[in-house]
Parts: C-alpha cells; structure tokens; sequence
C-alpha cells in the first residue's frame, strides 16, 4: 500500500479513466506512476511555465502504453483541465490511447516500443549543438530493450558523451506476454548498459526519496545516465500487482473499479 496522498489521488484517477473508457493499460502505468512524478517534480525545470521555450527540459515517454501516468501529473500540472480524463481514449476529448502531439505537454508520438527513446537521444544532441542546458528524459521499460533501436540509441548517446540526457528503466518483470526472463531475458541489464559508455544506478522506482536523490544528483555525472528503477507492475492495488493480467487493455468491472478504488482510500467514484 502506498501512503503518499498524492500519488494515491493519480492511481485513482488512472483506474478511472480506464474504468470509464472501457480500456487501457492500467498495470505500466501504475509501475511508472512515481518516476514520472519525479522527473517533473525535481528532474524538470518548472515545466509548466517553461512549456513553450526553446530550452526547456524535456520528457518523453517512450512506453507510451503507460500513457495515464503522465495524463494524471500533466492535469495536476496544469497543462489541461483534468475533466478531460473522462474522456481517455474518446473522440470527446483529446487524450488518446498512446500519447500524441496535439496533447499539451506531450513531446512526441510514442507507442511503437524504442522509438521514443531514440527521439529522446537525438532532442539531447540537438540541445546540445544549440549550447542550450537543457535536460532530456526519458522512460524506456524492460521489455523495450528487446528492441534493437534500444542498443543503437545507446551506442550512439554513449559515444557522444550526451551528459544531458537521463533515461528510467521501469523495471517491473513483466511485459505483454510474461516474465522478461522467460520471454527474452534482458540480463546482465546493468552491465551491457555501462558498456555502452552510460552511468547506470539501481533503485527502488517506487521510492520519492530515492528518486529525488537520483535526479538531485545528476549534474555529477558527464555522461548519459541510466536508472534502473526496480518496480511493481499494477503497483498499489492488492489484485493487480505483478500480474498479466492488467497490462492491458482490459478494464476494471465495476466491482473491481470499487475494491481498488478503495485500497487507496476512494469510498465512491471520482467525478469531476
Ligand atoms: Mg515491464
């Protein structure tokens, strides 16, 4: 169970959506949730108010399934109006399944699993030859690195050095069809990642305190940096963590919806 208010509040409201849209991936989502806060909370340089310039830091969620994380913190943020979580996935709102440009705060299209990493890799060089300081984000999943963009794009911001640029492997286990280790395992994970030229650093992706130390401490690092955030796929609802079952696009029944709304505290619907 996790006691941090807040985040409870977005778990809830990404557990809605879903509920309301009929479906979506709730378990990604939920594995990535506190990372995504993080990194706009204290990765990010006021993100809100620098939406529009040329330097702002930026964030890409290159598991673009999980997009409901960063629904939730972009309506806390501002970016929209959170009424439009009613609407996920509907021609009666602008939030689609995989995040899209239209949407504010959002940089790129991303779904089609290593693409948005390799966005991520190129945003950071161009930065960079601009002489901007600006930071570049990004979230990748375990199962993500079965891809070969994965490998070129680290080779390739490796080489180049790319200081400004940190990625986050959610590293909760599972994908689509299993655990990572029995569908292709990705391991030694750490280490093909240093090899290519990154700082990697191991922690507990659920953990804020841990986060923020991380990202807190970035600048330290002249190379691209690696975090690997070991988590809990469906994390902070008792029926969905670590199971296949809520990758997705499978939506709570209304007895479902109910039970975990109220493991976080909700005794009714959200309505907004
Ligand atoms: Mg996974």
């Amino acid at each position: 169970m996790i006691m941090n208010k807040k985040l409870n509040y977005f778990r809830a409201q990404i557990i809605d959506s879903v509920f309301k849209s009929g479906n979506g991936h709730i378990g990604g989502a939920l594995s990535c949730l506190e990372i995504v806060y993080s990194i706009y909370k204290y990765g990010m340089q006021n993100p809100y108010k620098n939406r529009k310039k040329k330097d702002r830091d930026r964030f890409i969620l290159s598991k673009g399934h999980a997009c409901l994380a960063q629904y939730v913190v972009l309506s806390h943020l501002g970016f929209f109006k959170k009424q439009e979580l009613n609407f996920f996935r509907s021609h009666r709102g602008i939030l689609e399944g995989h995040p899209e440009v239209k949407i504010p705060g959002v940089e790129t299209v991303t779904g089609s699993l290593g693409i948005g990493a390799s966005f991520a890799t190129g945003v950071a060089l161009g930065l960079k030859m601009q002489k901007y300081n600006s930071k570049v984000y990004c979230i990748i999943s375990d199962g993500e690195c079965q891809e070969g963009i994965i490998w070129e794009t680290a080779m390739f911001a490796g080489f180049k050095k790319l200081n400004n640029l940190t990625f986050f492997l959610d590293y909760n286990n599972l994908q689509q069809d299993g655990k990572i280790t029995d569908v292709m395992n990705i391991n030694p994970i750490v280490q093909k990642w240093k090899s290519f030229n990154w700082i990697v650093k191991t922690i507990n992706g659920h953990n804020l305190m841990e986060l923020k130390k991380v990202l807190k401490n970035r600048n330290k690092y002249k190379k691209p940096l690696l975090i690997v955030a070991k988590t809990i796929k469906g994390k902070g609802i008792s029926f969905m963590e670590n199971s296949l079952k809520w990758h997705g696009t499978k939506a709570p029944t209304k007895e479902e919806y109910l039970k975990a709304l109220g493991e976080l505290g909700f005794n009714r619907k959200l309505n907004y």
